[in-house]
């Protein structure tokens, strides 16, 4: 895997303009439309590729740290993992570096390559597959390279020309005459829009822009563990850009569904269990809802109202490490009767009776019905 700064052929502590004069000309040289060599369309996208990440500050700070892994595996050849590198997608949620769409900051200027924008894909997840993880199929609407004429706009066979307004420089000057005297004020070329060339014979599949509005399908990558507000970046699959400049990135933001019995806080499930006066008193080995599905527990003899049963790793997998996985709490609300069947008040009643008659207290409760059996009040 080549070093971007190499790709681009600068060093590493190139500037910002350094570099994207090195892009500018490199991109040039391995435009598509231009070289017909074996191979320069990848270089190309080599180059798109190097220059999107170096001529980010945030992303170009992750690379020199981290390499390619810190800023997202949909670089040419990387091994197997996909759009979604799995440590790409964790990256996005643990820095916030997410700035919004559009281009390099600081950049306005419209001639030369562009970098496409953005997107945002807004997804609802499941909570169990928010849990274990999903691969999902998405479909976005998003601009692409036409690829009729490459990016260029130009009919196949034709070129785009330089602009004879500007003289290919995107930008004209204009002598202001004013009673302080006269001035030169710098605009975007209005024949060329600050491209610095026109097309005189436009593509007829994109009508001379360069790009498509297409929808295209993904499948992502969802990992296990992923929570409302998790970002997952898509490394290029934003707009195309424009003139050759590098795709945007899309961002998958994720929703997770509430479930109707289990509720997450980090890492940890919860939930209630109901259980009967006796099975409270006596103990039980009940059937419980987990993401893994029913579970046996163990209720203990004597569980008092609202004790909390922990089952150890049944709760969410950490982002990024799924063995790693929180616990479940369950709550236990025990259920006192309001009815009783004759039979059942009976025997309550011999139980009561028989605690009375072993102890000095509570000889003066007259209902008598639970003063023996659950103490003082
Ligand atoms: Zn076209
Ligand atoms: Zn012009």
């Amino acid at each position: 895997m080549a070093d971007f700064y190499d790709i681009l052929g600068v060093s590493r502590d190139a500037d910002s303009d350094t570099l994207k004069s090195a892009y500018r000309k490199m991109a040039r040289q391995y435009h598509p439309d231009i070289n017909k060599d074996a191979g320069a369309e990848d270089r190309f996208k080599e180059i798109g590729r190097a220059y999107e990440v170096l001529s980010d500050p945030q992303q170009r700070a992750r690379y020199d740290q981290f390499g390619e892994a810190g800023i997202g595996g949909a670089g040419a050849g990387m091994p197997d993992m996909g759009d979604m590198g799995g440590f790409a997608d964790l990256f996005e949620t643990f820095f916030s570096g997410f700035g919004g769409a559009g281009a390099p900051t600081g950049s306005k200027q419209r001639r030369g390559p562009q970098q496409g924008d953005d997107l945002r894909y807004d997804l609802t997840v499941e909570f169990s597959k928010a849990v274990f993880g999903q691969e999902k199929e998405i479909t976005i609407p998003h601009l692409e390279t036409c690829d009729t004429c490459g990016g260029s706009g130009a009919r196949p066979g034709s070129r785009p020309v330089t602009c004879n307004t500007c003289g290919g420089a995107g930008q004209v000057r204009r002598a202001t005459r004013t009673p302080f005297g006269s001035f030169t004020q710098v605009a975007e070329c209005p024949s060329c829009g600050g491209a610095g060339q026109t097309i005189s014979d436009p593509c007829g599949s994109c009508a001379g822009q360069g790009v498509k509005q297409v929808r295209k399908k993904l499948r992502i990558n969802i990992p296990a563990g992923v929570d409302t507000g998790t970002r997952l970046r898509v490394s290029g699959e934003g707009n195309a850009g424009l003139r050759g400049g590098p795709s945007g990135d899309l961002y998958v933001f994720i929703k997770v569904k509430n479930h109707p019995k289990l509720k997450r806080d980090g890492l940890t499930i919860y939930s209630e269990i109901q259980v009967s006066y006796l099975q409270a008193i006596l103990g039980d080995n009940i059937e419980v809802d987990t993401v893994d599905g029913p579970i046996r527990v163990e209720i203990p003899i004597g569980t008092q109202p609202n004790s909390i049963l922990k089952l150890e790793n049944k709760g969410i997998p950490k982002l990024g490490n799924p063995v790693a996985r929180g616990d479940h709490s369950i709550t236990v609300k025990v259920q006192l009767p309001t009815r009783f069947s004759n039979e059942e008040k009976v025997l309550l009643e011999q139980l009561a009776s028989h605690y009375s008659a072993r102890g000095p207290q509570n000889h003066h409760h007259k209902s008598g019905l639970f003063g023996g059996l659950f103490g003082k009040d």
